[in-house]
């Protein structure tokens, strides 16, 4: 009985993932870890919908907990991972090397252990730089998604989206043309009743990091692709 309920919560958790509905899953996972504190795969999920709602700490401490019951590999790497992004480098590595410990062709632990390896070794590092296999994880927009749930824009959405963004960038509002943020974007979204920082956040997770980038869709450009912590799911 109890065991089918966390299974049921589970399930419901991994669901809501797929559907983008990052607070809800991790609600869902911190029902079933209640219930079954001592199922490591719990936490490390729960630690996955943390880290998608770029709450870094908390993943961290649900990888933690899982390693406390189960030595896995991949609990090491993503705890690496989200050490990363919180810039702390010395930490990953050691994380990181305990992944390569239990399997030495653990591709997400080798990849970025080699990166920070270089990186830490550079002598004329400059102050606020970062490992290049983290490329554009410190983006200060990602500031304001924290606990966001993205919302999904779908392609005939996306359509009218970039009419609006169009005649905005051509209009008196825009002298400079885009700003680089999603102002229009989030514009557009309110005018229709949406999220604006859900939208944004769909519309950066997929490579379209501002209203101009977001216009380049109709013409047929593929979005710049997002590097790092996608490669290990
Ligand atoms: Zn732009």
């Amino acid at each position: 009985m109890g065991i089918s309920r966390v299974e049921q919560l589970f399930e419901e958790a991994r669901s809501n993932l797929r559907k983008l509905r990052y607070n809800l899953a991790y609600d869902k996972f911190t029902e079933a870890m209640e219930l079954a504190p001592e199922r490591p795969e719990i936490h490390y999920n729960r630690g996955f919908a943390a880290s998608l709602l770029y709450r870094w700490e908390e993943a961290i401490e649900c990888f933690r907990m899982a390693l406390r019951l189960d030595d896995h590999p991949d609990y090491w790497a993503h705890l690496g991972l989200a050490r990363l992004h919180l810039r702390q480098w010395e930490e990953a590595l050691y994380d990181f090397n305990r992944a390569l410990e239990i399997d030495r062709g653990h591709r997400v632990a080798g990849a970025h252990r080699d990166d920070l390896v270089r990186f830490l070794g550079d002598q004329l590092r400059l102050a606020g730089a970062t490992p290049p296999l983290c490329h554009g994880w410190y983006d200060p927009r990602l500031e304001s998604y924290v606990g966001v749930d993205p919302e999904i824009v779908n392609k005939a959405d996306r359509v009218q989206l970039r009419e609006y963004i169009k005649e905005a960038l051509d209009s008196p509002d825009a002298p400079g043309g885009c700003d680089h943020t999603h102002r229009f974007t989030e514009e557009w979204a309110l005018h229709h009743g949406r999220d604006p920082l859900g939208v944004s956040r769909f519309l950066y997770d997929r490579g379209w990091r501002c209203d101009c980038e977001v216009l380049r869709e109709g013409a047929g450009q593929k979005p710049a692709s997002r590097t790092g912590e996608l490669d290990s799911r």
